[in-house]
């Protein structure tokens, strides 16, 4: 983890932020290439959830909303971690993870095992940050962030299902931001306060919800393997009884092996009918599906959800390569092209000859247009390259010497560093075929 967090600093992917204020604990800014890979995870979700689908719709609903909707959902009684304090070393731990957490004494024992240790009894916590809406604070204005996106969703059911004239089966996805005042964030962007969901709620006729339970589990495992994690760090596991959440009649985590060990990316839960349920009885509006002949009941949910920052953690994790070619060492991004910040690097062997620079300059106004891709004349070609492999970028184009004879340009593949030629004008299609052949990693399994 500590490799991957350092090339996201040094190459600007992702910065600790409030930086110049000393910070502020695991929260975090992206830079240029962490926002180029953050836009892509999200359109590659929207595309199999939402684009490529007949029966699913997108949301975006606010992140302040009626705090009765959180009573409702269970959240403001129930969405608690339990607290312990450590009154020597003055540090919080989550009293159901001390297997997990060091000890503020002696870094090497957990929590409660060193003489000096003196812990509290376990409180619980409630996750949901407070605010206040409007200009008085009291009772009356408090509100909280949401702690995630589902119930934007739920509270929205009845406008979809009347104006979207939708029949269940079928779905909402949303994505956006969602707030926990975790008790002990950490592992880099893996567990943060302030990160971004995407979830999709699936309604189901109540007989068809546990197909629909291991249909989603399904896709959203093949979603993962397209995108290029390896097959041997993805597990699917399914919660025993005593870990389940009040509302859930099933739930399935979609785990990774990150460098903390098996944990989960996206968790997908049978919820039943939990939620239109609390939402009807709390709200006085009837959440049910009513069909024709007299069919009216209240649809299961199927609920896949993840956040962008697991995905990018376990995609860079799952991508980082060190190799050593022609003596020198290379740190490489071995990313899924769809998934790479910049898709083309476009440079000049010499970068102080006029003629490469303009042809290279012309190529790259020719790409950009339809990808992200770089131009670089700085420096020796093989660091060029380096730095281009250290981002991901998959491939590279050399205007040389050649260029400038037969109107050839050579295209360096970033995993296989094979090199070939190609004419400069069918550059633009190449490159857009090459970007949507299938990609495995060549790290293997
Ligand atoms: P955990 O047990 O790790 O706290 P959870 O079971 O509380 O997670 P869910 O409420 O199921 O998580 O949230 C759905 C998804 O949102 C998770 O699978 C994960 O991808 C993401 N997620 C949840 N909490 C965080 C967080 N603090 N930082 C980043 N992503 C998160």
């Amino acid at each position: 983890m500590d490799k991957i967090v350092s090339l996201c600093r040094r190459r600007g992917f992702v910065f600790p932020s409030s930086e110049i204020y000393g910070g502020l604990g695991s929260t975090y800014d992206y830079g240029h290439y962490g926002v180029l890979a953050k836009n892509n995870i999200r359109s590659l979700w929207f595309q199999a959830m939402v684009q490529e689908r007949d029966d699913m719709v997108a949301l975006d609903s606010a992140i302040i909303l009626n705090p009765r909707v959180w009573e409702a959902s269970g959240h403001v009684s129930g969405f608690t971690d339990p607290l312990v304090d450590c009154r020597t070393c003055k540090l919080r731990f989550r009293a159901d993870d001390l297997e997990h957490a060091q000890c503020g004494r002696k870094p090497s024992k957990h929590p409660g095992e060193h003489t000096e240790c003196d812990l509290t009894e376990a409180r619980q916590f409630n996750l949901m940050f407070q605010t206040h809406v409007g200009a008085l604070e009291g009772e009356g204005s408090l509100a909280y962030l949401r702690p995630e996106t589902a119930q934007g969703i739920f509270i929205n059911f009845k406008n979809v299902l009347q104006i979207a004239r939708r029949k269940p089966p079928f779905g909402i996805a949303q994505i956006g931001k969602s707030f926990r005042n975790e008790i002990t964030p950490g592992n880099f962007l893996f567990r943060v306060r302030e990160f971004e969901q995407m979830e999709m709620e699936f309604f189901v006729p109540p007989d068809e919800a546990d197909h629909w339970y291991r249909y989603w589990i399904d896709e959203r495992m093949s979603w993962y393997l397209r995108y290029g994690l390896r097959e041997s760090r993805l597990r699917v596991r399914e919660h025993g009884e005593e870990e389940r959440s009040h509302y859930s009649r099933a739930t399935s985590d979609i785990e990774y092996l990150y460098p903390i060990g098996w944990s989960e990316l996206e968790g997908v839960a049978n919820r039943g009918d939990y939620d239109l349920t609390q939402h009807t009885e709390h709200s006085g509006t009837k959440l049910e599906y009513v069909g024709e002949g007299g069919v009216r009941y209240t649809p299961w949910v199927i609920e896949p959800a993840v956040s962008i920052e697991r995905i990018l953690v376990a995609l860079l994790v799952d991508a980082y390569d060190e190799e050593v070619v022609a003596d020198r060492e290379r740190t490489v991004l071995r990313l899924h092209p769809a998934i790479a910040p910049v898709k083309a690097a476009i440079l000049p062997l010499i970068g102080k000859n006029d003629e490469m620079v303009a042809r290279a300059k012309a190529l790259q106004a020719e790409l950009r247009k339809r990808h992200i891709v770089e131009y670089d004349d700085g420096g020796a070609i093989g660091r060029r390259y380096r730095r281009q492999d250290e981002i991901g970028t998959p491939f590279a184009f050399t205007i040389d010497e050649q260029t400038l004879e037969d109107d050839t340009v050579t295209v360096r593949d970033r995993d296989s560093l094979a090199q070939e030629r190609l004419p400069l004008a069918g550059v633009p299609d190449w490159l857009g075929d090459a970007l949507e052949l299938p990609w495995k990693t060549p790290k293997g399994g």
